[in-house]
């Protein structure tokens, strides 16, 4: 990172006559995400400015993953390194101590209020960026864990952090506005696993999942007992099956139940190409979308 600080006075200078695009370094930024939606948020605010290299890719599952002789190589090359923390990559200390790498490493949900302990693990919820206004936190540690490893480029990060916040914000008000038009009662959906409790707390819905908050554990019979019994008590607007998980024991639920399948939501991981969620933004339009369909559709 000592060739940036050469840079840094060219930076100055393009700060002070406005110029927020990225200074012509040698090489941009090496930078690694862990997994699709934090790399996406990273790509965001550090455009040209960086080369980013994503982890876990789209449509896969970041809870359960078995690190690639690539991956090591990525983090040994890396000036900077995102995770999302909160326990979600299980698998990234040990990845970055067989690596060799002294890149920084930022833990994304820094001074986001975690979720407690759920289930019989006492472990985090790692599932914060299901709410802009964590989306936001994340996009401010990233803006300031860039600024910080690249200097020179500080002006152009700050600049487009704030533009891609203001589209989160946009989106956020679109969402409170969705929820608020639709009654409690019908605002209660049921999904694989309990990827969405950030969500639920922040936009007043109410998930029901036969798996906890990692997808490594599995519903016991008694488990998918209980949840059957709760939704045909409760009255439950759709079920949705995820991009990360295999759709079968939501599938028999909605069967069991006769709840209709409302549709895909993406919970952990980005979409490929083909598919509605290739960014975070939107991810979370498809999922707010898909939603509210189904909760002012149902029957
Ligand atoms: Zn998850």
């Amino acid at each position: 990172m000592k060739r940036r600080g050469l840079l840094t006075a060219l930076g100055l200078m393009l700060a002070l006559t406005g110029g927020a695009g990225p200074v012509a370094a040698e090489a941009p930024l090496r930078v690694v995400a862990t997994f699709s939606i934090l790399g996406d948020l990273v790509r965001n605010v550090g455009g040209e400015a960086i080369a980013l290299t994503t982890l876990v890719g789209a449509d896969s599952d970041a809870h359960v993953y078995s690190p690639q002789p690539r991956d090591a190589m990525a983090l040994a090359r890396a000036d900077i390194i995102f995770v999302n923390g909160l326990g979600f990559e299980g698998w990234i200390d040990r990845l970055i101590a067989s690596s060799g790498t002294s890149a920084p490493v930022v833990v994304a949900a820094t001074g986001v209020r975690a979720r407690g302990m759920t289930g019989d693990h006492a472990s985090p919820d790692p599932h914060a960026w299901q709410t802009l206004g964590n989306a936001m936190a994340y996009v401010d540690n990233i803006r300031d864990g860039l600024a910080t490893a690249d200097p020179a480029n500080a002006a152009h990060y700050r600049a487009r952090a704030a533009t891609y916040t203001a589209r989160l914000k946009a989106l956020e008000t679109r969402t409170l506005e969705a929820f608020d038009a639709i009654p409690p009662a019908r605002r209660k959906v049921v999904t694989s696993h309990d990827a969405f409790g950030y969500f639920e707390d922040a936009y007043g819905v109410e998930f029901l999942a036969p798996v906890g908050v990692s997808t490594e554990g599995e519903a016991s019979a008694a488990d998918v007992a209980r949840l059957i019994r709760q939704i045909r008590a409760e009255g439950i607007s759709a079920i949705f099956v995820e991009n990360v998980t295999d759709p079968s024991l939501v599938q028999q639920i909605a069967r069991d139940t006769g709840v209709a399948i409302g549709g895909r939501l993406y919970s952990d991981a980005l979409s490929g190409p083909a598919a509605p969620a290739r960014t975070y933004i939107d991810m979370f339009s498809h999922n707010l979308d898909a939603l509210t369909r189904a909760m002012t559709a149902g029957p």
